[in-house]
């Protein structure tokens, strides 16, 4: 039961979504030596259980492993095991997911929310490697945040900590998943971007047949991003928006953390440049105290989609 980890042991990082369910083998320098997935179960719960124990013993007959790093989307508490609110899996709340696990394997095991397990990636192995304080935003369909300081995770006093996609910015604004209204994720998420794209399609119905042919008639993320790179107005004037409300929300909270950097991850980083250099523009626009303090470097994450995986998988280490 008290297995100790060491460095050259192996561990495994699992990430939870809504949809899927991705497992690997990490080593102590984060590369990733094996991996599966599954379907995230519609009815969450015990089969959402069920389904991560068994992506474990597969991968676990292949290697010997030395502990568990689970990385999920929703809040945990700050002891690692109880889950807060999972807005997006099903039956998850009233469980101590890291026990019912421990219980099958008798292996270390820490559980943590996706973001924060995502910066710990790049902290650790990626782009904010060496920097304090250092803060991230994951942009996908929501925005999710993550913030290390002094080497370590800021997880709060309940575990809710860096939620950075919440801040409210618009009072009364739109109804966000979260329960309140006008939080900035409604104006900086992948979601936010897919919005604009269609309020200026319905605008000028003319211009859809060239954006939508993009992405094969339909309208997404990788459409848009196609769309900007080859020019399209109408793509790059829908990601300038999405960027305009990014970098007021990095400018308001340079002055509550003083970052020495914040990194951008998550679906938007494709974009490359054609989305960060406008977030830099609007972050020195909304500046307050703008010339009197360096500001904090805006900078894309290195790792896609294996970043929470990667990062759980350490944190077990830790
Ligand atoms: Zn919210």
């Amino acid at each position: 039961m008290n297995t100790v980890i060491k460095g050259s042991d192996l561990t495994i990082g699992i990430d939870i979504g809504g949809t899927k369910i991705s497992a690997g083998v990490v080593d102590s320098s984060g590369n990733l030596i094996d991996s599966s997935k599954c379907s995230t179960p519609a009815e969450g719960g015990k089969e959402l259980i069920s389904s991560v124990v068994n992506l474990v013993k597969e991968l676990n007959k292949k290697h010997e492993i030395k502990g568990i790093g689970i990385s999920i989307a929703a809040l945990i508490s700050s002891d690692y095991g109880t889950i807060v609110g999972a807005p997006n899996i099903a039956n998850l709340s009233k469980l101590n997911f890291a026990n019912e696990i421990k219980e099958e394997f008798k292996l270390p095991i820490i559980i943590e929310n996706d973001a924060n397990a995502a910066m710990w990636a790049e902290f650790k192995f990626g782009s904010a490697k060496g920097l304090n304080p250092v803060m991230f935003f994951i942009i996908g369909t929501g925005v999710g945040g993550g913030l290390v300081i002094d080497g370590k995770l800021f997880k709060g006093a309940n575990g809710i900590g860096a939620e950075f996609g919440h801040m409210c910015v618009v009072p009364n604004g739109l109804l966000c998943g979260c329960g309140a209204k006008g939080c900035i994720e409604q104006y900086a998420s992948g979601g936010a971007l897919i919005r604009y794209a269609n309020e200026a399609l319905l605008a000028n119905p003319d211009k859809s047949e060239e954006v939508l042919n993009f992405g094969e008639g339909k309208l997404s993320g990788t459409a848009l991003t196609k769309a900007a790179k080859a020019g399209n107005e109408l793509a790059l004037a829908a990601f300038s928006k999405q960027a305009d409300w990014l970098g007021l929300a990095c400018a308001s909270y340079s002055l509550i953390i003083d970052p020495q950097a914040i990194i951008i991850g998550g679906g938007v980083v494709d974009a490359g440049e054609l989305f960060l250099t406008p977030v830099r523009a609007a972050m020195r626009k909304y500046m307050p105290f703008a010339e009197s303090h360096v500001p904090p470097k805006i900078i894309a994450a290195k790792f896609g989609n294996d970043a929470g995986l990667i990062g759980a998988a350490d944190l077990v280490r830790a």
